[in-house]
């Protein structure tokens, strides 16, 4: 499955070419605040993702498992890879729609915002599931 996105401003774009699984919300804080809410995300092999405009990309080392990256243009929250484990996480927003991809969980809702309820049916977890 081919799958392209791109952020605001079209700085960073990318191809995904994986079997697409179902989104994960994370509620954690740095999620929180790099995205300013929530970030929906599909995770995928490193490898099978192309990025083009990487001189356009500045990644943020934000914590000792992962960096994340945003566009350096217009601020877009782009990608979380976890480092040396062949996985990044795609913002799902920034997914050319229709994505055709459902939410599967909500992960670390324990740290989620006190301005809102999770009011979907996707079971919630509070790690990494
Ligand atoms: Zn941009």
């Amino acid at each position: 499955m081919k799958c392209t996105g791109s952020c605001e401003c079209g700085a960073v774009t990318y191809v995904i070419e994986a079997e697409m699984p179902d989104v994960t919300i994370c509620h954690c804080g740095q999620c929180l605040r790099t995205s300013g809410h929530a970030w929906a995300s599909v995770s995928v092999p490193v490898d099978t993702v192309e990025i083009a405009g990487t001189e356009n990309l500045k990644w943020f080392t934000s914590s000792d498992i992962a960096r994340r990256g945003f566009c350096t243009e217009c601020g877009s929250s782009l990608f979380f890879e976890r480092i040396g484990k062949n996985r990044i996480a795609i913002g799902a927003g920034t997914l050319t729609q229709p994505t055709e991809l459902k939410t599967g969980k909500h992960i670390f809702i324990a740290d989620k915002g006190d301005y809102y309820d999770i009011s979907c049916d996707a079971p919630q977890y509070d790690f990494y599931e």
